[in-house]
């Protein structure tokens, strides 16, 4: 049986392609893990030690954290660790992290706010029969509060408004509630490290329910998928499948060749020729516009309709004519209710048939009524060309 988790469920919804590459195939990607990652693994390894040893009376002095922290990160350094940000090396990141540490230990010294109830702690709770589970870095009480505490070392500050729409620590919520019947409120904590900030947020328990719903549709989604297509975004820089993805595919072939094989790829060749055509085509289409304002110009002038060339005519043509406010209009949704007042409506508006696809592909629509409009649906296959600066 499949056991969920936020990142697995999060990793459908960022890339399909991915999901199916890591989750399905388990596919062995020859790109080593991000020093972002691995930055993020070992000021955890500290701070669990921090608590952990706490439990034991034994507080560690902030020098004793930043040796192991240190010593744990020469021990697990490889070559394979992949620095995107070219413009920063190891050295910058392990010191990154010993200010994370030293930021957090100096704000919560002696650690005796509340008491670790677990570390590195694993739930699981079940939505109807499916089963998710999860590792709270920290879970802590005090009075009969909850809380689960969450350390970030990335650059982004989440927002207030983020943390309360979070679904990773309110999943994590609905376990402790049901573990610890002493529970009579949970608090979600994020450390965001590099800020030394905290940011805290709570969830009722009808949010609790209704985030259960999503979940459930979520996975619905995962388990019904057909096609596992690539999505690209701004993540794809800390793909690991890289190599296995055809969006980036060429650029692991091509990069590997010499200055001469990478001019002689055909790939390569392609792509240039094709951006060079499109430079044309863009100078071509300035240029027509050019003469269009003109011949319009011309046809004012001259108080004439059409223009006459050595074989070709060219006929002017121009109406007043009366525009109705568009969708981007603040004037629309009362224009449209008086369309629907007048019984306008139905004679006059069109099937968003490009909007109603998108929301179909995207699985947007309530899988009941997508059955019944797959039955008017017919699979064509649309090709495309996008051309952007590299
Ligand atoms: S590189 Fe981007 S598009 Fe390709 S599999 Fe990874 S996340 Fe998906």
């Amino acid at each position: 049986m499949t056991v969920y988790s936020h990142s697995r469920i999060s990793s459908f919804e960022q890339c399909p392609l991915k999901f199916k590459l890591h989750y399905i195939d388990e596919v062995e990607s020859e790109i080593g893990e991000g020093v972002e990652a691995f930055l993020g693994s070992r000021v955890h390894d500290v701070l669990e030690k921090l608590y952990k040893d706490l439990k034991f009376e034994k507080i560690n002095t902030l020098p004793e954290l930043l040796e192991f922290y240190n010593s744990e990160w020469e021990k697990n350094w490889n070559e394979n660790i992949l620095i995107v940000r070219k413009e920063y090396d190891k050295e910058n990141y392990r010191q990154m992290g010993e200010r994370f540490i030293t930021d957090y230990y100096n704000r919560y010294k002696p650690f005796d706010h509340d008491k670790t109830i677990g570390l590195e702690m694993r739930i699981v709770i079940d939505i109807n029969g499916k089963k998710i589970q999860g590792f709270i870095d920290r879970l802590a009480s005090k009075d009969g509060v909850y809380e689960i505490h969450d350390y970030k070392t990335a650059n982004t500050l989440m927002t207030q408004e983020k943390a309360d729409e979070d679904r990773q620590l309110a999943l994590y919520a609905i376990a402790v509630k049901e573990m610890f019947s002493d529970c009579e409120k949970v608090e979600l904590v994020w450390h965001y490290l590099a800020f030394d900030k905290e940011i805290r947020s709570t969830r009722e328990d009808e949010a609790l329910e209704e985030l259960k719903k999503e979940v459930l549709k979520a996975i619905e989604s995962i388990e019904s998928a057909e096609n596992y297509p690539a999505k690209e975004s701004a993540l794809c820089d800390w793909c690991e499948y890289q190599p296995d993805c055809p969006n980036f595919r060429h650029l692991f072939e091509v990069e590997k060749k010499t200055i001469e094989e990478f001019k002689d790829d055909d790939g390569v060749k392609l792509a240039n020729e094709y951006a060079a055509w499109k430079i044309k085509e863009q100078k071509v289409n300035e240029k027509v516009k050019e003469i269009r304002d003109k011949i319009f110009a011309f046809g004012e002038q001259k108080k004439v309709n059409k223009v006459y060339g050595s074989d070709t005519a060219v006929t002017i043509w121009q109406k007043d004519c009366v525009k109705f406010p568009g969708r981007t209009d603040e004037r629309h949704a009362t224009f449209v209710e008086l369309l629907k007042k007048e019984g306008l409506w139905d004679e006059f508006t069109t099937l968003d048939k490009f909007k109603l696809e998108k929301a179909f592909e995207n699985l947007d629509i309530d899988p009941e009524k997508m059955q019944e409009l797959a039955k008017f649906g017919k699979k064509e296959l649309i090709k495309r060309l996008y051309m952007r600066k590299r």
